[in-house]
């Protein structure tokens, strides 16, 4: 596991990264060591970049969730948090509204803190921008002497670094994609927005290197990947594109019972050699079942757990519905097979690997 469950809320899953954990117990070890004077500032800094983390990737979800989108989990990372989203929004205007809320709302702490010590005496250095701008040294001293001006600072940066960089994953890359999305289509953002992502990412690392900052060098790392994988989306839908699902369409599909234990699953899948199943939850409703999902339940109760409860729900797909949209969806997100209706009638199943094939095709035989 790369992170740890806090809790759920609204039927979120919260979890905490284990660069956040190490991160604060290498600081805390340090801190004892070192400069125990400073330990306990610092871990209320670290414990505020927390907080203000959680809440700028708990209003994503709650937007996305308002759009129709389907969140499974917040990550908390240091640099900030990632919801996982089954889904990308439908429409430009949904993924610019779910992007720009989370920024927003540390530009919103960060005006209130300074609306609230401008008008009630709390503990706050007046001369706060000055010292940011003339001395660094001093600013920070005055971090962990004052906790609001930490909380004021960690909401700024979050804000900025999160909102300003047209990179994607960035929020500035959804936003900046949204914009252009809207005016020259998705694929075609995409592949803009992810060319100038590399090019922020590389610009990034060699501010990190030369400036001896290593966070900032870890970001352009983050940011390079996040790109790329985006990249790779953009690249699939390209390949894609006019290509008919219908022609995809697996007409007799396997389809198991929801009653199945997974136990049993597992057994069908050895004997049939497949690595997902459908799973037929009523009339019309299905559930996807993988081997992934089998491995996440705990070997001693397989026999008891159904294949209705440990599938992945899925939303069906439509045999008109453009396959390099369906395609970037279930290769992106890891969805081996979905159901395919005509006219709300279940009519077969897709599968990633059958357009995956067809993409690899493509890419080199339509190229130029
Ligand atoms: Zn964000």
């Amino acid at each position: 596991m790369h992170s740890f469950k806090l809790g759920r809320l609204f039927g979120i899953n919260v979890e905490l990264h284990n660069t956040f954990v190490w991160l604060a117990i290498i600081v805390a070890v340090l801190l004892a060591l070192l400069q125990p004077e400073n330990f306990l500032p610092i871990i209320i800094l670290l414990f505020f970049l927390f907080l203000s983390v959680f809440f700028h990737e708990l209003i994503h979800s709650v937007v996305a969730i308002q759009k129709g989108c389907k969140v499974e989990k917040i990550i908390l990372l240091p640099i900030g948090g990632i919801s996982v989203s089954e889904e990308l929004p439908e429409k430009p205007s949904s993924e610019f509204l779910i992007a720009v809320v989370g920024p927003l709302f540390n530009f919103v702490v960060a005006f209130t803190i300074l609306l609230l010590v401008s008008v009630v005496k709390l503990p706050f250095p007046a001369n706060w921008f000055e010292l940011f701008l003339t001395s660094p040294v001093e600013f920070e001293e005055a971090l962990l002497i004052y906790p609001l001006l930490g909380l004021f600072y960690v909401n700024l940066l979050l804000g900025a670094f999160n909102l300003f960089l047209p990179a994607l994953p960035l929020d500035g890359g959804r936003v900046a994609r949204s914009i252009l999305a809207s005016i020259i289509g998705f694929s075609k953002a995409t592949a803009i927005i992810t060319k100038l992502s590399v090019f922020v990412a590389i610009f990034l690392f060699l501010v990190g290197f030369f400036s001896g900052s290593i966070l900032v060098a870890i970001i352009a790392i983050f940011i390079y990947f996040g790109a790329k994988q985006e990249q790779e989306t953009a690249a699939i839908k390209q390949a894609l594109e006019k290509e008919p699902l219908k022609q995809f369409v697996n007409r007799k599909p396997f389809i198991a019972k929801a009653s199945l234990s997974v136990e049993k699953i597992a057994e069908l899948m050895q004997k049939r050699n497949e690595l997902y199943f459908l799973v037929q939850l009523e009339k019309n409703r299905f559930g996807a079942i993988d081997i992934n999902s089998i491995a996440a339940v705990d070997r001693k109760k397989r026999g008891e757990t159904t294949a209705g409860q440990a599938c992945r729900k899925v939303r069906p797909v439509g045999e008109n519905e453009e396959s390099d949209e369906i395609a970037a969806k279930m290769l992106g997100k890891g969805i081996a097979i979905l159901p395919v209706t005509r006219r709300g009638k279940f009519i077969g199943a897709i599968e990633a690997r059958e357009l995956r094939k067809r993409f690899e095709l493509n890419k080199v035989l339509k190229e130029g």
